[in-house]
This record gives C-alpha cells, sequence and structure tokens, in this order.
C-alpha cells in the first residue's frame, strides 16, 4: 500500500478583507509623550496617502493564521515529488541556501568598489569557468536572468557575428517540438522562424534540415535532449550541414540535467547555448524567479558577448567595458548574483564525477517511471528516454478522459501534476520529469498513482473527469481566470 499524502489542510481559507472588524489592529505602541501631530502637518499633505478602501483591520493572530493556513495549499518539494517534465523541479540542496546566505555574500551591493568585490568576483569568474568545462565551449556569460532571456541573448550575438561577415540573414529554424520560448526569441530579435517537422523517431529529420539550409538561414534552434526526452543522436551532422552554409548551431541547454558529465555540447559541434541553473544547478524555481540563463559560446562569438566581461588584471579582477564588439549590457549589473553562488556551491559539493552520476540517476529514473507505466499509458515515441518520457493519453481518450483529467486526479494522490499538452507535436500529452533527487520509494508512490488512475478511467470516468475531489476548490474556469481575472475585493 502506498503512503496517501494530503499535501495541504483543507480548509475554505476567507480572503484577509472578510476577516476584517472595525477597529482592530495589528500591534500596540506607547501613549505618545510629546504633543500629537497629523501626519500632514509632519510629513506634508502631497507625502501622505488616501485612506485605502475596505484596508482591512485584523489582529495579529489572525494576520499569523491567514498566511500559514495559505502556505499549506502550496505543494512544494518540500511536500513532495513535482513531476513537471521540462522543468527540472529537482530538490535542492540546504546547504547551498547556507552559502547563497553568507553575510558577506548575501548583503554585497553590486557597485562596491573593485578592490571590495574581488571574492565575488572569484566566485564569477570561476563558475563562468566551470560552466564552460561542462558544456566543452570557450566561454560564458552569467548576466541573462533567465533561459528564454539567454535565448534572446545568444541570438543577438550570433546576428552581431553574421552582420560583421557581412549578412545578418533573415530566417532562424525550429523543430516543431521546440519550446515555445525558442521561436519568441527569434522573433524578437528580429528573425523569421521556419518549422521542421521532427522524424518518426522523433528526432531532427537530416533530408529536412538538408533541403531547408540556405544562405538566409541565420541559425537552428534546437533542445537537446529534445522535449520528447529523446536525445538528438544525428546532432554532429545537422551541425555539418548548417556550417557548410555558414550559418550557426544553438542549443537549447534546459535540459542539461540529462547531459552534464557524460556529453559536451561544444564537442558536438554546438556555436552557443544557455544553461537554466535554476533547473540544472541547484536554484529553488516556481513562482517567477529569480533564477539565471547564462549563455555559453564558442571563441567566434566571444567578441560579441555582453558588457562587462571579467577580466584578471596584475594580481586582480577588474571589469572590462572595452570590448568595440559586444552586444552590450543584458541585464543591470551582472545578473542574479544569488543564484549564481548555490550554482557554484552544487557544482564543486558535487566534482565531475558527482554531476556524471546526477545526469545517470535522472535518465535511470526517468526510465523507471516509462517502464511501470508503459502498460498503461501510450508511449508515442519509441526511442530511448533520457531524463523524461513522454505519455499521450489516447488510450484513456476512449473513455473520454484527457490528460488534464488524469493531471488533476493526479492531485487527489497527493501529487503536483506533470506537465499537460506539452510538447506540442504529441496529442494529449503527459510530461514526465522525475529528476535524479527522487527515491525509488517516491517513483514507486508516483507509478502506483498513475496505474489506479489508470484503472479507474476503466471502471470509473466520471470520477476522474470531475477530479480533483479533495482540495478545497476543485475545478477553476482556467480560461476566465487568465481572461478575466477578479484582483480587487468587493464587500458582499
Ligand atoms: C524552461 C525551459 C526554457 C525557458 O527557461 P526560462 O528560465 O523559464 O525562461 C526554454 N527551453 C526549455 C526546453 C525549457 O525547459
Amino acid at each position: 500500500m502506498i503512503d496517501r499524502v494530503r499535501p495541504h489542510l483543507v480548509i475554505n481559507e476567507r480572503l484577509i478583507f472578510e476577516h476584517s472588524s472595525p477597529g482592530k489592529l495589528g500591534y500596540q505602541l506607547p501613549d505618545l509623550d510629546v504633543p500629537a501631530v497629523e501626519p500632514e502637518e509632519a510629513l506634508g499633505p502631497e507625502n501622505v496617502r488616501a485612506a485605502i478602501e475596505h484596508f482591512p483591520e485584523v489582529s495579529e493572530v489572525e494576520v499569523v493564521r491567514h498566511y500559514a493556513r495559505l502556505s499549506t495549499w502550496n505543494y512544494s518539494l518540500n511536500t513532495g515529488m513535482y513531476p513537471l517534465g521540462s522543468c527540472t523541479m529537482k530538490y535542492n540542496p540546504r546547504v547551498n541556501e547556507l552559502v547563497a546566505h553568507i553575510e558577506e555574500l548575501a548583503w554585497a551591493h553590486p557597485y562596491q568598489p573593485e578592490p571590495l568585490a574581488q571574492g565575488a568576483m572569484e566566485i564569477m569568474a570561476r563558475l563562468e569557468a566551470a560552466l564552460a568545462e561542462i558544456t566543452g565551449m570557450d566561454a560564458v556569460t552569467l548576466q541573462p536572468a533567465a533561459g528564454a532571456h539567454g535565448e534572446l541573448t545568444a541570438i543577438l550575438m550570433m546576428r552581431a557575428a553574421l552582420a560583421k561577415r557581412g549578412n545578418p540573414r533573415k530566417k532562424i529554424l525550429i523543430p516543431d517540438s521546440a519550446h515555445g520560448t525558442n521561436p519568441a526569441s527569434a522573433a524578437i530579435a528580429g528573425y523569421a522562424v521556419d518549422n521542421i517537422k521532427s522524424s518518426e523517431a522523433g528526432v531532427l529529420d537530416l533530408g529536412a534540415l538538408e533541403q531547408i539550409v540556405t544562405g538566409d538561414v541565420a541559425a537552428l534552434m534546437v533542445t537537446n535532449p529534445n522535449t520528447l526526452g529523446v536525445f538528438e543522436e544525428n546532432i554532429m551532422q545537422a551541425a555539418g550541414i548548417l556550417h557548410a552554409k555558414g550559418a550557426l548551431l544553438y542549443m537549447d541547454g534546459a535540459n542539461m540535467n540529462a547531459l552534464m558529465g557524460i556529453a559536451r555540447p561544444g564537442d558536438f559541434g554546438v556555436d552557443a547555448l544557455h544553461l537554466n541553473l535554476h533547473k540544472t544547478f541547484s536554484t529553488p524555481h516556481g513562482g517567477g524567479g529569480p533564477g539565471a540563463g547564462p549563455v555559453a559560446v564558442k571563441k567566434e562569438l566571444e567578441p560579441f558577448l555582453p558588457l562587462p566581461r571579467l577580466k584578471r588584471s596584475a594580481k586582480r579582477w577588474a571589469y572590462d567595458y572595452k570590448r568595440k564588439h559586444s552586444i552590450g549590457r543584458v541585464r543591470a549589473f551582472y545578473g542574479n548574483f544569488g543564484v549564481m553562488v548555490r550554482a557554484l556551491a552544487y557544482i564543486l559539493a558535487h566534482g565531475g564525477p558527482g554531476l556524471r552520476k546526477v545526469t545517470l540517476d535522472a535518465v535511470l529514473n526517468a526510465n523507471y517511471i516509462r517502464k511501470g507505466l508503459e502498460p498503461y499509458y501510450e508511449l508515442p515515441y519509441q526511442s530511448p528516454s533520457m531524463h523524461e518520457v513522454v505519455f499521450s493519453d489516447q488510450r484513456q481518450a476512449q473513455k473520454g478522459v484527457h490528460t488534464g483529467d488524469i493531471a488533476k486526479r493526479l492531485i487527489d494522490y497527493g501529487f503536483h501534476p506533470y506537465t499537460v499538452s506539452f510538447p506540442l507535436i504529441v496529442h494529449g500529452a503527459l510530461m514526465i520529469e522525475p529528476t535524479e533527487t527522487e527515491t525509488k520509494r517516491e517513483l514507486d508512490r508516483f507509478i502506483e498513482a498513475m496505474t489506479a488512475i489508470a484503472h479507474e478511467v476503466e471502471s470509473d470516468p466520471q470520477m476522474v473527469k470531475t477530479a480533483p475531489h479533495g482540495t478545497g476548490t476543485s475545478r477553476v474556469d482556467e480560461v476566465a481566470a487568465a481572461r478575466k481575472p477578479v484582483l480587487r475585493w468587493k464587500p458582499a
């Protein structure tokens, strides 16, 4: 029997405004021992805010309980497995939080003079070197704030490099399995996007690529392993086809959790890639950041890296702003420093063999789930799975149950849903990424829950279609919630 975890207290918590009753206060101050003055008189009327309509009046214990109860509604990695495919929601060792919170690092000011920031600069330089080593590339910028930002940074650099050669070109090629940020980044950088269909095996079709790469093509953006969790085994040939036509190869490296310590993009022909430090390298994510999307490049693109660059002069680090081919700054200061500290701590704690083990375990865990669920769910692509596995709801759809329903039912079993309906080339996709940090016991719990749901689909499809049943709120109208959000409370 698997443990049934109830991830949160089921309390229908009212809004803080609804706890309000006139005259209640959350604090006590001693009586004034000086004459009272009105705020307008003391601060000037222009500095005094008008009264806030319906401002809640509550006691301290009401505030504390309200927010503590709301916090129990969060599903988190501290509660259980978070199998969101493509997101690499792995457990982040607490020791890296401790390191990032060291006072001198946490309170370092970005405008601290260089001689007083040598330690922070050394951390950034070492992280750049470590990421270059892991990826097999020549140089790294840590500035971009997220994966998508890294993509844009890299495309701007490739554009600058091609322009310097004489022609920035017009098009970027993107496979149909790509993450949505890829075409968005290409478009923002001013490129038209051409889609390439994947082969039967779910990888790049070299024949199709050969035909579509013309003198107009600036680059191919490919995720590897791709969003089907399949390694692009033709990547070196693809690089050859592109390079022969003067085009570049960009790799979306968000899935580096399946490669590090095993294969290096720099060794298989990649010219530029981004990494997601908040996926692979131990920064908690979800809920909006902060993250970091460093970009690693080959020598040819190095002159175009964002400003400033770290430079070792005499016995200390300095920032170099004098680089005439740079695309300029892409973010304030040097990027999200706290995220970099966690990443370096994680990399140094693991070492090369440890990072390799991370990858091997991530791949093992995904394949354990694949084997466990293959009897119950359709596997649209048979190619070997790397760190994630993509099923479809084809069998369940015959009973009118779709991937979104199964995901909602999973909540009743105490799990965060997997990624629903992505990648788009799989109709009704269930995209599952366990990561290396899950134990066999937790993977077994997940497989049992998914198996139980598959049986429920046969015996009682309605039950699955109306899930979740154990939460404070069941289904919400997601379209209305996105299109017509109600953000302002009005008294009944
Ligand atoms: C997460 C992800 C991105 C985007 O990264 P952000 O940090 O969310 O901007 C891009 N590509 C793939 C394959 C991803 O999984």
